[in-house]
């Protein structure tokens, strides 16, 4: 079997959110850092149907490349990318369960989820909660390659996670454990709970 070329990754992840319903319409991009440049998917399209050759290349500055052209949250991936050189790649979706928590009024800042799961836990650890920016802000780029120097998954407020991983399949772990958590959160608010201790979370090997 051939192997698996790095646009055919960055497509098969993006493939995988929308076929199960992590984004919707034409929100969400998925970023790979390549030899040539960060491949990241287009502007206006969605992950259900974008396919290899419409991958956008930018540089680490954001700057367009060659392909059509980036998403507009393309800055976003670069900065991240940019503030973690041990990180090869970006997803961000406005999935239903972490974009409602990312709208409550009473979201801890600093961290935006307990830590429900060992899992949970390990694969994201702690969740800053980033102020709202309007679309097209790019006040939100400093602040956002800032906060990724500590912490490689953010909650961007009224809008939705963004996680960097080694690998597109360790940011896409990391963003489903945020769902699944958000979605835990949600359930679980009007009753009491019992989230793992700081002694429980201590004993799990540290993220990534
Ligand atoms: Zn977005």
């Amino acid at each position: 079997m051939d192997a698996v070329t790095e646009a055919e990754q960055v497509i098969s992840a993006a493939r995988s959110l929308f076929n199960r319903g992590l984004t919707h319409g034409s929100t969400g991009n998925v970023s790979l850092r390549t030899a040539a440049g960060i491949l990241v998917t287009p502007t206006g399209s969605s992950l259900g149907v974008v396919t290899a050759e419409e991958l956008s290349l930018i540089d680490s500055t954001g700057a367009h490349l060659s392909g059509p052209r980036p998403s507009k949250e393309a800055f976003l991936h670069a900065a991240i990318l940019r503030a973690r050189p041990d990180a090869n790649a970006v997803v961000h979706t406005h999935s239903t369960y972490s974009a409602a928590v990312s709208c409550l009024a009473d979201v801890d800042d600093a961290n935006a989820l307990p830590p429900l799961t060992a899992y949970y836990a390990m694969r994201v650890g702690t969740l800053p909660l980033l102020p709202y920016h309007a679309p097209g802000d790019m006040s939100l780029e400093e602040l956002a390659e800032q906060e990724a120097t500590r912490h490689h998954a953010l909650l961007l407020s009224n809008h939705g996670p963004v996680v960097a991983g080694m690998t597109l399949s360790a940011a896409m772990d990391a963003l489903e454990e945020i769902e699944e958590t958000a979605k835990l959160f949600l359930l679980l608010r009007t009753v009491p709970t019992r989230p793992l201790t700081e002694t429980e979370v201590a004993a799990l090997r540290p993220p990534r």
